[in-house]
């Protein structure tokens, strides 16, 4: 990649770190000419001038149609068709993610139901790890059904028990890694083996594809794709968007596709605001590596604090020696230059003699922190400059009925610990004394 200075001087920003890459991204772009502006101008313009029906009938005709007019500066008609800001974020977002292309959504969900609604029909069958976000799931088991869609979720920590549910139906393998919210590790390289082996046997339109969420770790801890997944989704308003102020969500994958993802979006209307993408692009993408690095510092920090706390049973972070995963973590999550980056999310089991009591130990220092700490507040989200404390089994995934809870994975004490941007100490203070409340 490359760009051209006014002086038509080319510079090779390849030649720079991703860090570099993310506060400067395109400078001159193909989508919106804006050389003189330092940062991007933002764009709130619902429809576009079309100068003479020729370039209007020519605007449509090339929309989604990249495989006949190629690429280059679009005809831009109508926000829900396409639209510079939410283009220069995608092309951006697709670099940093190691893709061919992104397409942007209004939400993650919205991101996630177009990645499936594309790659399914009825009669298709999606594979998913036991364990993931309550929407998606609510996705999956209230609606597919309508669609004649089936969900087959099984344990992906042993990646062979996709064979257990393959069927020649079988489309899509979707998991997140780490899983929300008991940060379990997939092993995505291992998915990938087997996948291969299957689509060996299958004509190209019957292959599966591997879509993986990665909206804990964020591309500034893991790339699935250099790993071997088909499709990254992500909520940008969590890590990505990083301020807690604008929803938004996309999908990077294979140039293929984008043609696709976006006649999908533009007829189910999943539309991000241009408002948002601008304030991802010029707030979220910059700060993301100086954010998730004092967020993994802070991370560890409180991790090791509750591992060897005496009312904690255990506790799931990527980045402890004791974690279950931790030698897939080491492997999987590490930065642009290659660290261990273990990522901002922590989840832990207070104890108690049987798992209501737990459950209720657990309540109980959620309600102190909420009422008493100054660096927790209990709120559901997460990549956010402040640190959110929640309860999954009755906020994020309580589309899961109590006696399923195990089955996805999920502790009924189980708390969700998302690391802002505070001093550590203080943050371990407030923790400190809602663990003394139990
Ligand atoms: C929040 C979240 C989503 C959904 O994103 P929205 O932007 O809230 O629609 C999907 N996956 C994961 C892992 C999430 O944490």
């Amino acid at each position: 990649m490359s760009k051209e200075k006014k002086n038509n001087q080319i510079i090779d920003e390849s030649k720079y770190s991703m860090g570099t890459h993310l506060i400067y991204g395109k400078y001159k772009t193909d989508k919106w000419d804006y050389a003189h502006h330092v940062t991007a101008p933002i764009s709130s313009s619902t429809t576009f001038r079309l100068d003479s029906v020729e370039r209007g009938a020519q605007g449509f005709s090339q929309f989604a149609n990249t495989k006949i007019f190629g690429e280059g500066q679009p005809i831009f008609i109508y926000d829900r068709l396409g639209e510079p800001n939410k283009d220069m974020l995608e092309e951006n977002i697709a670099y940093v993610e190691k893709g061919e292309m992104a397409v942007s959504f209004a939400s993650g969900m919205g991101a996630i139901s177009a990645i499936l609604g594309i790659l399914t029909k009825s009669g298709d069958e999606i594979i998913t790890h036991n364990t993931l976000y309550g929407c998606t799931l609510s996705l999956l088991s209230n609606w597919y059904p309508r669609y004649n869609i089936k969900w087959n979720p099984v344990d992906l920590n042993n990646p062979d028990n996709i064979y257990s549910m393959l069927t020649e139906n079988t489309k899509v393998i979707y998991f997140e890694t780490p899983a929300n919210p008991n940060l379990e590790i997939i092993d995505i390289a291992k998915v990938r083996e087997i996948v291969d082996k299957i689509n060996s046997q299958r004509n190209p339109e019957s292959r599966i594809n591997i879509v993986i969420d990665n909206t804990f770790a964020t591309p500034y801890c893991q790339r699935p794709i250099e790993l071997g997944a088909d499709f990254v989704v992500h909520s940008l308003t969590k890590g990505i968007g990083g301020f807690g102020t604008d929803m938004g969500g996309i999908v990077i994958g294979r140039k293929e596709y984008q043609d696709m993802l976006q006649l999908y979006r533009k007829d189910f209307g999943a539309v991000l605001n241009p408002k948002s993408a601008w304030s991802i692009l010029t707030y979220g993408l910059p700060t993301l590596p100086i954010r998730m690095k004092k967020q993994i510092e802070t991370a560890a920090k409180i991790a090791e604090f509750l591992n060897t706390h005496p009312k904690v049973e255990f506790v799931n972070y990527p980045g402890l020696k004791n974690f279950k995963h931790y030698e897939l973590a080491k492997k999987q999550m590490v930065d642009f230059e290659g660290n261990f980056a273990p990522g901002s999310l922590i989840y832990f089991v207070v104890k108690g003699a049987s798992p209501l009591e737990s459950k209720n130990n657990g309540i109980k220092l959620m309600d102190y922190a909420a009422e008493h700490a100054y660096t927790m507040t209990l709120a559901v989200s997460l990549g956010h400059t402040r640190t959110l404390i929640e309860h999954p089994a009755s906020m994020t995934h309580s589309v899961v009925p109590p006696e399923q809870l195990a089955d996805r994975g999920i502790d009924a004490g189980g708390i969700r610990i998302a690391v802002g941007l505070e001093n550590a100490d203080d943050i371990i203070q407030d923790l400190e004394n809602s663990l003394k409340v139990i």
